[in-house]
């Protein structure tokens, strides 16, 4: 288990740098941007050692130490104070209120993890953070969101092209984007529209290794890399993951969408470093996830993601036309059947897992006008839903025509169909914001 470290610091530059280094040297990191959000993580978060500036909005840093150093559950916290070398006075204060060490502003990477070093070797190796206090009389209760191996975020449920209109607003109107937050790792699906404001949520501090998975370079996967802030900021790591294509790598691809006819900025411009890597045959590990793939049906390279974290399965699948061209009731279709056994390398992918994130793009009578498009009907999804036995499936991809009134009546109808053909499975649909602990 790695200790436990938050930064109190409302600057985001300095506070990507700081937990960037802390992260680097092995550390859980968490940031609050003033001292009101210091004190509500330090409940939360349960850090062993706290970056305190002194100047910081809402609660000034040596306000949040002496209410640390007052309370019995956090006067034991270690607290490394920052500020700038003129504020002698405020720090002689820290000082005697128990502050561990001062650090003079700008903030050297390396001198801060050295004392964040030293301070840790004084204690032994991390714990788990202690449990909450017994409430004192007349507290409020306030039990808190549990995610032990982290959070799944949709940033972008739309498939093909964005939509704005205010007929869209309550699933939303970026394509595709899902980002997995470990607490320690980021890991990112896909590169649609929606990963323009999961890059603005990233500066305020995490990683600064991204790995991004692109589930194929379809337009509406990838139309938002150009508009991610990190891949601008020197010092960011991105490693991009594709199935491989025949005729062009991925660097070409990507380097394609931001030629001068396009876009008014080019690659050269990203000064974050970028790899571009090939989909292999072995799974990956990045931190506790193991990351693996299969191939769907669609009109280009396409995979399938499955995410293992802690015991847990999440599968990104959100471009597959399951049953391609089928047109009958699935009820009576079995394994046995050739039209479903054909798919069985990606049915037993799928098996089990706790959530599906899958399309169903095309109401069935729709489908027929739209065969070879690469998008399953509700009814075929709802098999391959029932023969892999995903416990929840949350129904992503949803068509640019379909407005949310339509997309409500299409969620009762696949409920309905999912029950008729005896799958417990429980199915939502997805929105952009959506999370799911994991
Ligand atoms: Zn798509
Ligand atoms: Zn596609």
């Amino acid at each position: 288990m790695a200790h436990r470290v938050l930064i109190a610091e409302d600057r985001q530059t300095t506070a990507l740098i700081m937990s960037g280094a802390l992260q680097e040297a092995g550390f859980a990191v968490a940031v609050a941007r003033d001292g009101e959000e210091c004190l509500a993580l330090v409940r939360s978060f349960g850090p062993e050692l706290v970056v305190l500036d002194l100047m910081m909005p809402k609660l000034p840093g040596l306000d949040v130490l002496k209410k640390l150093k007052a309370d019995p559950q956090t006067h034991h916290l270690g607290v490394i104070v920052c500020s700038a070398k003129d504020y002698k006075t405020e720090v002689e204060q820290a000082s005697e209120l128990g502050a561990f060490a001062f650090l003079a502003k700008p903030v050297a990477p390396p001198e801060l993890v050295g004392l964040a070093q030293r301070f840790f070797s004084t204690l032994g190796p991390a714990r788990a953070p202690a449990p909450a206090p017994a409430p004192s009389p007349g507290e409020v209760f306030t039990p808190r969101v549990q995610a032990e191996n982290g959070v799944a975020r949709l940033w972008g449920t739309r498939g093909s092209i964005p939509v704005s209109e205010a007929a869209f607003v309550r699933h939303g109107g970026n394509t595709s984007c899902m980002e997995i937050d470990t607490g320690t790792d980021r890991l990112i699906f896909d590169a649609g529209s929606g990963i323009r404001s999961l890059g603005l949520s990233l500066l305020a501090g995490g990683p600064r290794h991204l790995h991004l998975f692109i589930t194929h370079t379809h337009w509406d996967h990838i139309q938002g890399f150009p508009f991610f802030a990190p891949a601008y900021i020197p010092g960011y790591h991105i490693t991009l993951y594709a199935p491989a294509h025949t005729d062009k790598d991925l660097e070409s691809i990507f380097r394609g969408q931001l030629d001068r006819a396009y876009f008014p900025v080019q690659m050269e411009d990203m000064r974050a470093q970028l790899e571009f890597r090939d989909l292999g045959g072995e799974a990956l590990t990045i931190g506790g996830c193991r990351i693996s793939w299969e191939y769907t049906v669609h009109p280009s390279p396409t995979v399938g993601y499955k995410v293992e974290i802690g015991g847990r399965r999440l599968a990104y699948v959100p471009d597959n036309e399951f049953l391609k061209g089928y047109l009958g009731s699935p009820e009576t279709l079995s394994m046995d059947e050739e039209r479903v056994a054909m798919h069985a390398g990606l049915i037993e992918f799928l098996t089990g897992v706790d959530v599906l994130i899958h399309e169903a793009q095309y109401p069935n009578e729709e489908y027929p006008k739209k065969i070879g498009w690469g998008h399953t009907s509700v009814a075929n999804a709802c098999l391959l839903v029932k023969l892999c036995a995903a416990k929840k499936w949350i129904v992503t991809h949803h068509d640019p025509a379909h407005d949310d009134t339509f997309l409500g009546h299409k969620l009762t109808l696949t409920r309905q169909f999912l029950a008729r053909l005896g799958s417990s499975s429980l199915v939502e649909h997805a929105y952009d914001g959506l999370t799911e602990c994991l």
